[in-house]
Protein backbone atom coordinates (compact mmCIF):
# COMPACT_ATOMS: atom_id res chain seq x y z
CA UNK A 1 0.00 0.00 0.00
CA UNK A 2 2.46 2.05 0.86
CA UNK A 3 5.55 2.71 -2.08
CA UNK A 4 8.68 1.85 0.49
CA UNK A 5 11.07 5.03 0.18
CA UNK A 6 14.99 4.67 1.13
CA UNK A 7 15.34 7.61 3.31
CA UNK A 8 18.89 7.58 3.67
CA UNK A 9 19.63 7.42 -0.05
CA UNK A 10 17.69 10.28 -0.68
CA UNK A 11 19.42 12.16 2.70
CA UNK A 12 22.91 10.82 1.39
CA UNK A 13 23.07 10.02 4.58
CA UNK A 14 24.66 6.41 6.00
CA UNK A 15 22.57 3.87 7.67
CA UNK A 16 24.37 4.52 10.75
CA UNK A 17 24.54 8.80 10.61
CA UNK A 18 24.08 10.93 13.76
CA UNK A 19 20.57 12.86 14.14
CA UNK A 20 23.67 15.65 13.22
CA UNK A 21 24.78 14.29 10.54
CA UNK A 22 20.92 14.25 8.93
CA UNK A 23 20.20 17.52 9.90
CA UNK A 24 23.56 18.83 7.98
CA UNK A 25 22.35 16.57 4.92
CA UNK A 26 18.64 18.31 5.38
CA UNK A 27 19.45 22.06 5.54
CA UNK A 28 22.25 21.93 2.61
CA UNK A 29 19.41 19.67 0.29
CA UNK A 30 16.64 22.38 1.90
CA UNK A 31 18.42 25.26 0.70
CA UNK A 32 19.21 24.37 -2.70
CA UNK A 33 15.54 22.65 -3.38
CA UNK A 34 13.24 24.83 -1.51
CA UNK A 35 10.39 26.21 -4.05
CA UNK A 36 11.39 29.85 -3.02
CA UNK A 37 14.45 29.25 -4.62
CA UNK A 38 13.38 27.12 -7.34
CA UNK A 39 10.00 28.88 -8.59
CA UNK A 40 7.79 27.35 -10.85
CA UNK A 41 9.98 24.00 -10.91
CA UNK A 42 7.84 21.20 -10.36
CA UNK A 43 10.60 18.79 -9.75
CA UNK A 44 12.36 20.53 -7.44
CA UNK A 45 9.19 20.92 -5.12
CA UNK A 46 8.62 17.21 -5.48
CA UNK A 47 12.02 16.61 -4.54
CA UNK A 48 12.08 19.39 -1.50
CA UNK A 49 8.79 17.14 -0.22
CA UNK A 50 10.95 13.92 -0.69
CA UNK A 51 13.74 14.86 1.31
CA UNK A 52 11.84 17.17 4.21
CA UNK A 53 9.80 13.67 4.69
CA UNK A 54 12.68 11.80 4.99
CA UNK A 55 14.42 14.40 7.26
CA UNK A 56 11.36 14.19 9.59
CA UNK A 57 11.31 10.65 9.76
CA UNK A 58 15.23 10.18 10.72
CA UNK A 59 16.03 13.11 12.57
CA UNK A 60 12.75 11.70 15.54
CA UNK A 61 15.03 8.77 17.06
CA UNK A 62 11.16 6.95 17.40
CA UNK A 63 9.60 7.30 13.89
CA UNK A 64 13.43 5.81 12.92
CA UNK A 65 13.06 3.06 14.74
CA UNK A 66 10.07 2.41 13.53
CA UNK A 67 11.04 2.97 9.93
CA UNK A 68 14.38 0.95 10.36
CA UNK A 69 12.30 -2.18 11.37
CA UNK A 70 9.25 -1.76 8.89
CA UNK A 71 10.01 0.54 6.00
CA UNK A 72 7.86 3.49 5.02
CA UNK A 73 4.69 1.44 6.49
CA UNK A 74 6.15 1.78 9.89
CA UNK A 75 5.29 5.54 9.28
CA UNK A 76 1.98 5.31 7.77
CA UNK A 77 0.22 5.48 10.92
CA UNK A 78 1.84 8.84 12.23
CA UNK A 79 1.48 9.98 8.61
CA UNK A 80 -1.09 12.76 9.11
CA UNK A 81 0.86 13.72 12.34
CA UNK A 82 4.42 13.34 10.47
CA UNK A 83 3.51 16.28 8.04
CA UNK A 84 2.25 18.20 10.31
CA UNK A 85 5.48 17.49 12.63
CA UNK A 86 7.58 18.94 9.18
CA UNK A 87 6.42 22.41 10.09
CA UNK A 88 8.29 22.45 13.42
CA UNK A 89 10.99 20.86 12.16
CA UNK A 90 10.78 22.71 9.14
CA UNK A 91 10.64 25.75 10.93
CA UNK A 92 13.22 24.62 13.95
CA UNK A 93 15.98 24.45 11.40
CA UNK A 94 15.38 27.87 9.48
CA UNK A 95 13.18 29.72 12.50
CA UNK A 96 11.30 31.78 10.13
CA UNK A 97 7.95 32.15 9.02
CA UNK A 98 8.47 33.00 5.24
CA UNK A 99 8.01 29.31 4.34
CA UNK A 100 4.30 29.92 5.63
CA UNK A 101 2.20 30.22 2.88
CA UNK A 102 4.05 27.13 0.86
CA UNK A 103 3.18 24.58 3.62
CA UNK A 104 -0.10 26.09 3.98
CA UNK A 105 -0.72 25.19 0.64
CA UNK A 106 0.05 21.47 1.12
CA UNK A 107 -1.57 21.10 4.20
CA UNK A 108 -4.76 22.12 2.50
CA UNK A 109 -3.85 20.05 0.16
CA UNK A 110 -3.71 17.00 2.09
CA UNK A 111 -6.68 17.34 3.92
CA UNK A 112 -8.63 17.27 1.08
CA UNK A 113 -6.83 13.89 -0.77
CA UNK A 114 -5.29 11.89 2.49
CA UNK A 115 -8.58 11.27 4.87
CA UNK A 116 -6.86 9.10 7.90
CA UNK A 117 -8.09 9.31 11.00
CA UNK A 118 -10.04 11.93 13.26
CA UNK A 119 -8.01 15.20 12.87
CA UNK A 120 -7.34 16.44 16.47
CA UNK A 121 -8.95 19.98 17.86
CA UNK A 122 -7.07 23.20 17.53
CA UNK A 123 -6.17 24.91 21.03
CA UNK A 124 -5.07 28.30 22.57
CA UNK A 125 -3.22 29.53 25.30
CA UNK A 126 -2.97 32.90 26.00
CA UNK A 127 0.81 34.53 26.90
CA UNK A 128 0.93 37.70 29.08
CA UNK A 129 3.72 39.98 27.94
CA UNK A 130 5.28 42.96 29.77
CA UNK A 131 5.74 46.27 27.35
CA UNK A 132 9.48 45.60 27.84
CA UNK A 133 9.01 42.35 26.53
CA UNK A 134 7.31 43.42 23.81
CA UNK A 135 9.90 46.03 23.18
CA UNK A 136 12.45 43.66 22.97
CA UNK A 137 11.03 40.35 21.59
CA UNK A 138 11.24 37.46 24.16
CA UNK A 139 11.05 33.46 23.96
CA UNK A 140 8.11 32.31 26.31
CA UNK A 141 8.65 28.59 27.49
CA UNK A 142 4.70 27.12 27.74
CA UNK A 143 3.91 24.45 29.52
CA UNK A 144 0.08 22.92 28.73
CA UNK A 145 -2.24 20.12 28.34
CA UNK A 146 -3.62 18.76 25.60
CA UNK A 147 -4.33 15.35 23.91
CA UNK A 148 -0.62 13.46 22.42
CA UNK A 149 -0.39 10.54 20.23
CA UNK A 150 -0.33 7.71 22.22
CA UNK A 151 3.60 6.71 22.86
CA UNK A 152 2.13 2.52 23.18
CA UNK A 153 0.34 2.25 19.46
CA UNK A 154 1.86 5.76 18.45
CA UNK A 155 -1.01 6.92 17.31
CA UNK A 156 -2.85 4.07 15.88
CA UNK A 157 -4.79 2.63 18.45
CA UNK A 158 -3.92 -0.96 17.51
CA UNK A 159 -1.58 -3.64 19.88
CA UNK A 160 1.17 -4.27 17.48
CA UNK A 161 0.14 -6.81 14.28
CA UNK A 162 -3.60 -5.23 15.69
CA UNK A 163 -4.70 -5.19 12.42
CA UNK A 164 -6.89 -6.87 9.99
CA UNK A 165 -8.04 -5.70 6.58
CA UNK A 166 -11.20 -3.73 6.73
CA UNK A 167 -14.25 -5.72 5.71
CA UNK A 168 -16.31 -3.43 4.15
CA UNK A 169 -13.87 -2.21 1.66
CA UNK A 170 -11.44 -5.16 1.67
CA UNK A 171 -7.81 -2.86 2.08
CA UNK A 172 -8.90 -0.80 -0.98
CA UNK A 173 -9.99 2.98 1.68
CA UNK A 174 -13.08 3.20 -0.67
CA UNK A 175 -16.60 2.31 -1.16
CA UNK A 176 -18.30 1.99 -4.54
CA UNK A 177 -21.83 2.14 -5.03
CA UNK A 178 -23.63 1.58 -8.39
CA UNK A 179 -26.71 2.50 -9.64
CA UNK A 180 -28.44 1.67 -12.95
CA UNK A 181 -30.98 4.57 -14.21
CA UNK A 182 -32.59 5.52 -17.79
CA UNK A 183 -29.14 7.94 -18.43
CA UNK A 184 -26.83 4.78 -17.97
CA UNK A 185 -24.81 3.35 -15.16
CA UNK A 186 -23.32 5.39 -12.46
CA UNK A 187 -20.56 4.67 -10.07
CA UNK A 188 -20.20 6.89 -7.20
CA UNK A 189 -17.01 6.50 -5.15
CA UNK A 190 -16.33 7.58 -1.58
CA UNK A 191 -13.79 6.96 1.22
CA UNK A 192 -14.60 3.77 3.48
CA UNK A 193 -17.18 5.02 6.52
CA UNK A 194 -15.75 1.81 8.74
CA UNK A 195 -11.83 2.57 8.15
CA UNK A 196 -11.70 5.85 7.53
CA UNK A 197 -9.55 5.21 3.96
CA UNK A 198 -7.14 3.56 5.35
CA UNK A 199 -7.88 0.44 4.20
CA UNK A 200 -7.37 -1.97 7.24
CA UNK A 201 -9.19 -1.66 11.09
CA UNK A 202 -8.05 -2.76 14.77
CA UNK A 203 -8.28 -6.42 15.55
CA UNK A 204 -6.35 -5.58 19.05
CA UNK A 205 -7.14 -1.90 20.20
CA UNK A 206 -4.46 -0.82 22.47
CA UNK A 207 -4.82 -1.14 26.28
CA UNK A 208 -2.94 2.51 26.69
CA UNK A 209 -4.70 4.82 25.12
CA UNK A 210 -8.21 2.21 24.77
CA UNK A 211 -7.67 2.20 20.98
CA UNK A 212 -7.99 6.04 20.07
CA UNK A 213 -4.79 6.30 19.60
CA UNK A 214 -4.05 9.23 22.18
CA UNK A 215 -3.74 9.82 25.44
CA UNK A 216 -3.64 13.13 27.56
CA UNK A 217 -0.10 14.52 29.00
CA UNK A 218 1.78 17.90 29.37
CA UNK A 219 3.43 19.75 26.79
CA UNK A 220 6.01 22.15 27.24
CA UNK A 221 7.34 24.60 24.23
CA UNK A 222 9.25 27.65 23.57
CA UNK A 223 7.79 30.01 21.43
CA UNK A 224 9.74 33.16 20.40
CA UNK A 225 7.66 36.25 20.14
CA UNK A 226 8.98 38.93 18.30
CA UNK A 227 9.28 42.49 19.01
CA UNK A 228 6.35 45.10 18.27
CA UNK A 229 3.57 42.40 18.57
CA UNK A 230 0.12 43.24 20.54
CA UNK A 231 -2.79 42.10 22.47
CA UNK A 232 -4.70 39.71 20.07
CA UNK A 233 -2.48 38.93 17.91
CA UNK A 234 -1.12 34.54 17.70
CA UNK A 235 1.12 33.04 17.04
CA UNK A 236 0.01 29.47 14.91
CA UNK A 237 2.49 26.38 15.99
CA UNK A 238 1.22 23.63 13.50
CA UNK A 239 0.74 20.14 15.10
CA UNK A 240 1.07 21.49 18.43
CA UNK A 241 -2.90 21.66 19.54
CA UNK A 242 -4.63 18.18 20.05
CA UNK A 243 -3.39 15.07 18.36
CA UNK A 244 -6.26 13.35 16.15
CA UNK A 245 -7.86 9.94 16.99
CA UNK A 246 -6.47 7.02 15.38
CA UNK A 247 -3.62 8.49 13.90
CA UNK A 248 -5.32 11.75 12.47
CA UNK A 249 -3.16 14.73 11.94
CA UNK A 250 -2.78 17.11 14.89
CA UNK A 251 -4.76 20.17 15.46
CA UNK A 252 -3.04 23.24 15.79
CA UNK A 253 -1.89 25.87 18.46
CA UNK A 254 -2.58 29.13 18.67
CA UNK A 255 -0.35 31.17 21.20
CA UNK A 256 -2.47 34.90 21.89
CA UNK A 257 -0.64 37.51 22.95
CA UNK A 258 -2.08 39.73 26.12
CA UNK A 259 -0.40 42.63 27.20
CA UNK A 260 -0.39 43.52 30.52
CA UNK A 261 -1.14 47.08 31.40
CA UNK A 262 2.37 48.87 32.49
CA UNK A 263 2.40 51.15 35.77
CA UNK A 264 4.22 53.90 33.72
CA UNK A 265 3.83 53.98 29.93
CA UNK A 266 0.76 54.00 27.97
CA UNK A 267 0.97 52.29 24.23
CA UNK A 268 -0.45 53.65 21.35
CA UNK A 269 0.44 51.73 18.55
CA UNK A 270 4.17 51.84 18.57
CA UNK A 271 4.54 54.63 20.49
CA UNK A 272 4.74 55.23 23.93
CA UNK A 273 3.40 58.11 26.08
CA UNK A 274 4.83 59.26 29.97
CA UNK A 275 3.60 61.74 31.86
CA UNK A 276 6.04 63.32 33.92
CA UNK A 277 5.37 65.62 36.79
CA UNK A 278 7.51 68.64 37.51
CA UNK A 279 7.18 70.95 40.70
CA UNK A 280 6.73 74.76 39.58
CA UNK A 281 10.47 75.50 40.41
CA UNK A 282 11.65 72.89 37.86
CA UNK A 283 9.26 74.27 34.96
CA UNK A 284 10.34 77.75 35.97
CA UNK A 285 14.29 77.66 36.50
CA UNK A 286 14.59 74.60 34.05
CA UNK A 287 16.40 70.97 35.14
CA UNK A 288 17.71 67.85 33.96
CA UNK A 289 15.82 65.15 34.82
CA UNK A 290 16.56 60.98 34.55
CA UNK A 291 13.80 59.75 32.62
CA UNK A 292 12.50 55.76 32.83
CA UNK A 293 12.04 54.56 29.29
CA UNK A 294 11.85 51.31 27.87
CA UNK A 295 15.51 50.64 27.27
CA UNK A 296 16.56 51.99 30.41
CA UNK A 297 17.14 55.74 32.29
CA UNK A 298 17.89 58.77 29.94
CA UNK A 299 18.68 62.36 30.86
CA UNK A 300 16.26 65.19 30.10
CA UNK A 301 16.93 68.75 29.62
CA UNK A 302 14.30 71.06 30.14
CA UNK A 303 14.18 74.59 29.61
CA UNK A 304 13.54 77.32 31.67
CA UNK A 305 9.79 77.74 31.04
CA UNK A 306 8.24 74.76 30.50
CA UNK A 307 4.74 74.98 29.61
CA UNK A 308 2.78 72.37 31.41
CA UNK A 309 0.37 70.75 28.48
CA UNK A 310 4.43 70.79 26.85
CA UNK A 311 4.91 67.33 24.61
CA UNK A 312 8.51 66.39 24.08
CA UNK A 313 9.78 63.72 21.46
CA UNK A 314 12.13 60.93 22.26
CA UNK A 315 13.02 59.46 18.96
CA UNK A 316 13.29 55.84 18.32
CA UNK A 317 12.17 55.27 22.03
CA UNK A 318 8.90 53.73 21.23
CA UNK A 319 7.81 49.98 19.77
CA UNK A 320 9.45 48.48 17.28
CA UNK A 321 7.11 47.93 14.07
CA UNK A 322 6.16 44.32 13.79
CA UNK A 323 6.75 44.21 10.01
CA UNK A 324 10.05 45.55 10.80
CA UNK A 325 11.43 49.05 8.88
CA UNK A 326 11.78 51.26 11.99
CA UNK A 327 10.34 51.59 15.85
CA UNK A 328 7.97 54.35 17.45
CA UNK A 329 8.73 57.18 19.50
CA UNK A 330 8.31 57.98 23.12
CA UNK A 331 6.39 61.12 24.19
CA UNK A 332 6.69 62.80 27.49
CA UNK A 333 3.92 64.55 28.41
CA UNK A 334 5.04 67.64 31.24
CA UNK A 335 2.76 68.77 33.99
CA UNK A 336 3.23 71.02 36.76
CA UNK A 337 2.89 69.97 40.05
CA UNK A 338 0.45 71.97 42.27
CA UNK A 339 1.02 71.43 46.03
CA UNK A 340 -2.27 70.61 47.92
CA UNK A 341 -0.96 70.49 51.67
CA UNK A 342 1.16 73.87 52.43
CA UNK A 343 2.89 74.44 55.62
CA UNK A 344 2.72 78.12 57.38
CA UNK A 345 6.08 78.96 55.90
CA UNK A 346 5.61 77.38 52.80
CA UNK A 347 2.36 79.36 52.47
CA UNK A 348 4.20 82.60 53.71
CA UNK A 349 6.84 82.69 50.95
CA UNK A 350 4.31 81.53 48.23
CA UNK A 351 2.34 84.58 49.13
CA UNK A 352 5.75 87.07 48.82
CA UNK A 353 6.35 85.18 45.26
CA UNK A 354 3.42 86.37 44.04
CA UNK A 355 4.04 89.96 45.02
CA UNK A 356 6.66 89.47 42.08
CA UNK A 357 6.54 90.43 38.79
CA UNK A 358 6.75 87.53 36.65
CA UNK A 359 4.82 85.16 39.04
CA UNK A 360 1.30 86.35 37.26
CA UNK A 361 0.02 85.36 33.96
CA UNK A 362 0.03 88.60 32.00
CA UNK A 363 -4.08 88.73 31.44
CA UNK A 364 -3.72 91.55 29.01
CA UNK A 365 -1.14 90.33 26.71
CA UNK A 366 -3.57 87.35 26.49
CA UNK A 367 -6.73 89.53 26.46
CA UNK A 368 -4.74 91.55 23.48
CA UNK A 369 -4.25 88.46 21.54
CA UNK A 370 -7.82 86.96 21.79
CA UNK A 371 -9.05 90.65 20.34
CA UNK A 372 -6.41 90.36 17.66
CA UNK A 373 -7.51 86.83 16.75
CA UNK A 374 -11.10 87.96 16.64
CA UNK A 375 -10.12 91.36 14.38
CA UNK A 376 -8.35 88.93 11.94
CA UNK A 377 -11.39 86.89 11.47
CA UNK A 378 -13.80 89.99 11.11
CA UNK A 379 -11.70 91.16 8.52
CA UNK A 380 -12.11 87.76 6.50
CA UNK A 381 -15.47 87.49 6.68
CA UNK A 382 -16.27 91.22 5.99
ZN1 LIG B 1 -12.61 0.20 4.71
ZN1 LIG C 1 -2.38 3.40 22.18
Amino acid sequence: MTEYKDYYAILGVSRTATVEEIKRAYRRLALKYHPDRNPGDKAAEEKFKEITEAYEVLSDPEKRARYDRFGTAGTRFGQRQTVDDIFSAFSDIFSGTIFEDFFHGTHQQRRQTRPMGEPGEDLRVTVQLTLEEIAQGTEKTIEYERWKVCPQCYGSGARSGGYATCPTCHGTGEVRTESQSIFGRFVNITVCPQCQGTGSVIRDPCSHCEGTGRVRGKTTITVKIPAGIRSGQYIPVRGKGHAGKHGGESGDLYVVIEELPHPLFQRDGDDVFYDLVISFPEAALGTTLEIPTLYGTVELDLDPGTQPGTLLRLRGKGIPHLQGGGIGDMYIRVNVYVPTQLSAREKALLKELQKCEHIRPNQQSFQEKARDFFRKIKEVFS
